[in-house]
């Protein structure tokens, strides 16, 4: 329930992928299984993953490793043995989510300034580099990879681009900061 309210404002996208990264597929069959309950035992996530027990404990001993997941153990009266009860750890989860969030920000924010302060050239073939005024002058204006001639490149579609992205990106950091 918990994760839900993460997913929601985090991006299902990269919930899944921070999930998927330090734990794989299973990783996020996992956390998935987890969400839907505040605690459930590993055996009851092996059965609604349909995973294997051992796969299971792996996965989230790395999340338990990641701070991602955290159980709490009581005693079996009848079997002497420890039951594991673990849960998501989403204030965890929410804090990764917003510092990748950030660093995504920050470079959209780099590359609008640069595009904001500089005049682009480019030859027009995919293969080769975007080029600013100073180095397609020095380069007298021909393309240092393929010879072809540099054209001025209007760049008001990536700004506007740029900034309608780190507008978002600042909505969802606003959403998730409070
Ligand atoms: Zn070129």
């Amino acid at each position: 329930m918990i994760l839900t309210a993460v997913k929601k404002v985090g991006g299902d996208g990269l919930f899944a992928s921070i999930i998927e990264e330090i734990g794989g597929e299973n990783a996020v069959k996992v956390a998935n299984a987890l969400s839907d309950k505040d605690e459930a035992t590993d055996e009851e996530i092996a059965e609604k993953t349909e995973m294997r027990l051992n796969a299971v404990r792996k996965v989230l001993y790395r999340l338990y490793e990641n701070r991602l997941a955290s159980y709490r153990r009581t005693r079996d009266t009848r079997t002497g043995w420890f039951i594991y009860f673990w849960k998501l750890n989403p204030e965890k989860l929410r804090n990764l989510i917003i510092s990748r969030k950030c660093m995504v920000c920050q470079r959209l924010k780099e590359r609008l300034e640069y595009e904001r302060g500089n005049m682009i050239f480019h030859c027009g073939d995919a293969n080769c580099e975007q080029l600013t005024f100073d180095i397609a002058m020095d380069a007298s204006f021909k393309c240092p990879n393929c010879s072809k001639t540099l054209i001025f490149v209007r760049n008001d579609k990536s700004i506007e681009l740029l900034e309608n992205k780190i507008e978002e990106l600042e909505n969802e950091l606003r959403d998730l900061k409070f």
